[in-house]
């Protein structure tokens, strides 16, 4: 196992057993990756709505930590999310820390919820946080259905 293994893998947030990170692992926060963990082309499930709530209702503090500086305030305030840091500056592990800092939390209370593998799983991991790590089949597929598109075309694709 290196540092780039999650700890947990699921296709998407509402597979995630909010109880086992809460009874078994006692874990108390959790940092979301903004684009293509909370939303994947362009929205926002109603599942990870749900999700959310749920996590908010069992006493978890949570934040967003992304690295595009452009993350809607609008969207963040809609989620109810208000500990949020852009443009953050990911797989570093200060970000992660100064967060863990910000949540009042210790590293090792804290789950990282993202979609890469860099950016979000080697840095958590580096930090000391428990990662899990969101396998986006949805892009995936949708990446896929290009290519078979251009290839339905006659367009051969560029690997
Ligand atoms: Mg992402």
């Amino acid at each position: 196992m290196n540092n780039f293994t999650p700890k947990e893998t699921y296709t998407k947030i509402s597979n995630i057993s909010i109880d086992y990170l809460k009874n078994d692992l006692n874990i108390k926060g959790l940092i979301f990756d903004f684009d293509g963990t909370l939303r994947i082309n362009k929205e926002i499930s109603e599942e990870t709505l749900d999700f959310l709530k749920k996590a908010k209702e069992l006493g978890f503090k949570i934040s967003v930590l992304s690295n595009n500086p452009h993350v809607s305030n609008t969207i963040l305030k809609s989620l109810n999310i208000t500990t949020t840091q852009k443009f953050a500056c990911k797989p570093l592990r200060k970000p992660f820390l100064s967060m863990a800092k910000r949540m009042k939390l210790n590293p090792e209370r804290i789950a990282v919820i993202g979609n890469n593998r860099l950016f979000d799983i080697w840095g958590a991991n580096r930090a000391g946080m428990h990662s899990i790590y969101i396998q986006n089949l949805d892009n995936f597929f949708f990446k896929k259905k290009i290519k078979n598109n251009l290839k339905n075309d006659g367009i051969k694709p560029i690997e």
